[in-house]
């Protein structure tokens, strides 16, 4: 076809397309930004729920554009209606907001690079294909899909790429006489790019992840834009990120194998090419295959986001958890950086896992206890009340009205060099603390109680009756305590104790354990003087007595 030719056609493919590329070059100016600012985008389509891995990939474009002064902005891919769910952007939309990442701009967050959602951009991705027929880059393809089909049959039975392109390209050089006479007929057709590539060439690409990548240059003639008039995901991608300036395409490396077609799109569109970082998927090893898969909503509890937030992992603590898997130093510089927080964190590419991270509930737990452990008392506290407003109404109960209490069980062993360890979720406060609320605790009975030993009941109800005083120190408590057991049999150490135990009933640690037993309902809990003080000498003899009662 000639140009003239070239140009009829656009015409008459696109009457209603008025604007040329020029009108949205100028409005979608250069971003003004500091030198090295990356300009991120999350692009999910509505196609079912937000999973870890999404998430992941959101993070992912909020942090490194967070920490170069960039910008990270929501652009929704709804190009593919059939595979549309309903409610899908409200999800999107709604766990982001729930999970605090928050993009600067975007679909629900405004901005001048919009419209963020692609099926409003229907006109913009029809004014570049149209300019795109003029140059003789994209042409209409009216093959039927049992044509396509038998195409496909025959390349498969001879081994050969599968596809449309060089001789399978049957509508490549069609004449205008020809593509008019298919409209006049009605026929549908979909617009193919014209590809100038050559399958013999290599292209080379430096991926910030994975490096350098080589690949066979593209040379079919892929769809641009489907039967309806709207884009693929392919033409799509390059039209937005060019407009809306991104500077950094993060996503999933199962679009690695796209790359040729893209890199072919960026060039013939004159477009400046972003830089590509593939990210692999989160993995987990199959418990009942032995087998490293993707991870899967419909297997893997934690993999939808809903878990996080009905088990109250903390949305901090979460990001933490992310930015283990986003950067593989990430983990070891929070353990020693305790005053620091994750956006004192350089990540960088180089330091992302190449072949994926697997879901690892340990690390996630112990991250989380960690950022327990770096919490006061009070905030804790706070943050609980919160998740159990919606979580635990009638724990949500308790806790308000044994706030002061509560507190302060909450902040023993919160100073000093290793802050207590014991909590990973927000549910974890009323498991590990319901000794804290005597109505929890006298429900509880005893059921929690991991030991088989009897204790001298008599002995600690003497104890405390005559000995215990709360108004001193630690250490002066403890003194008495030892006194006390050497005073009634007990050695003072459990030293003494072991180098003679026929001498002996047991050793100071057995009396504790007895206390600590008897007022908490099991035999691990933090300081117990500290316990003791909080609940004052009333509390501990009717927590004996009940004892008493429960266990003859
Ligand atoms: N809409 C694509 C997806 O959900 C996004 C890929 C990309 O970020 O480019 O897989």
């Amino acid at each position: 076809m000639s140009e003239k030719e070239r140009i009829e056609l656009a015409e008459i493919l696109f009457p209603n397309i008025k604007h040329d590329r020029a009108y949205y070059e100028n409005m979608y100016p250069e971003r003004n930004l500091p030198e090295g600012a990356m300009v991120t985008r999350y692009g999910p389509s509505p196609t079912g729920s937000v999973h870890l891995g999404n998430l992941f990939s959101a993070f992912c474009d909020m942090v490194y554009a967070r920490q170069s002064q960039g910008k990270f902005f929501l652009r929704i891919e709804d190009t593919d209606q059939k595979r549309a769910i309903e409610g899908g952007i409200d999800n999107i939309t709604g766990v982001l907001k729930g999970f605090d990442i928050t993009p600067n701009e975007g679909y629900s967050y405004g901005g001048e690079y919009g419209p963020y959602l692609q099926s409003d951009r229907t006109e913009i991705y029809q004014t570049y294909v149209k300019d795109l027929i003029v140059q003789g880059l994209a042409y209409p393809c009216f093959m039927k899909e049992e044509e396509i089909a038998t195409i496909r049959e025959e390349q498969e039975i001879n081994k050969i790429k599968i596809g449309i392109y060089g001789v399978y390209a049957v509508d490549r050089d069609l004449s205008l006489e020809e593509v008019k006479e298919k409209l006049n007929n009605k026929e549908d057709y979909v617009i193919r790019l014209k590809s100038p590539g050559n399958a013999k060439k290599e292209i080379e690409i430096t991926d910030c992840v994975k490096g350098k990548l080589k690949f066979p240059e593209h040379d079919m003639d892929t769809v641009l834009l489907k039967k309806d008039g709207t884009p693929t995901y392919h033409f799509a991608h390059v039209i937005d990120d060019h407009l809306m300036h991104t500077t950094h395409v993060i996503r999933g490396d199962e679009w690695v194998s796209s790359l040729p077609l893209h890199i072919q799109l960026f060039e013939i569109m004159q477009f400046k090419r972003p830089e590509y970082v593939h990210i692999a998927p989160i993995t987990i090893k199959d418990s009942e295959t032995g087998t490293i898969r993707k991870i899967s909503k419909r297997k893997d509890l934690w993999a939808g986001v809903k878990y996080y937030q009905e088990a109250g992992i903390p949305i901090d603590a979460l990001h933490l958890y992310l930015a283990t898997i986003t950067n593989t130093n990430f983990e070891e510089w929070y353990l020693n950086n305790k005053d620091k927080d994750i956006k004192d964190f350089e990540f960088s590419f180089a330091k992302m896992a190449i072949g994926g991270t697997s879901f690892d509930e340990a690390k996630l737990n112990n991250i989380c206890k960690t950022y327990f452990s770096r919490k006061s008392g009070r905030e804790v506290y706070n943050e609980t009340l919160d998740y159990t407003k919606t979580n635990d109404p009638d724990y949500y109960k308790l806790l308000e009205e044994n706030k002061e209490d509560m507190i302060k069980f909450l902040s023993i062993e919160k100073d000093g060099e290793r802050p207590r360890k014991d909590i990973a979720k927000y549910s974890d406060v009323k498991e590990e603390f319901s000794y804290a609320i005597d109505s929890l605790f006298e429900e509880e009975n005893y059921s929690k109680n991991d030991s088989d030993k009897t204790y001298d009941i008599n002995l600690i109800i003497d104890y405390v009756n005559n000995y215990l005083d709360l108004n001193v120190s630690n250490e002066e408590w403890f003194n008495k305590i030892k006194e006390f057991a050497t005073n009634n049999g007990y050695a003072s150490t459990p030293k003494k104790y072991k180098k003679d135990p026929d001498n002996f009933k047991g050793h100071v640690g057995d009396i504790c354990e007895a206390i600590r037993v008897m007022i908490t309902g099991r035999t691990k809990s933090p300081d117990l003087f500290s316990i003791m003080k909080i609940l004052g000498k009333e509390r501990i003899i009717k927590r004996i007595n009940l004892y008493q009662n429960t266990i003859s």
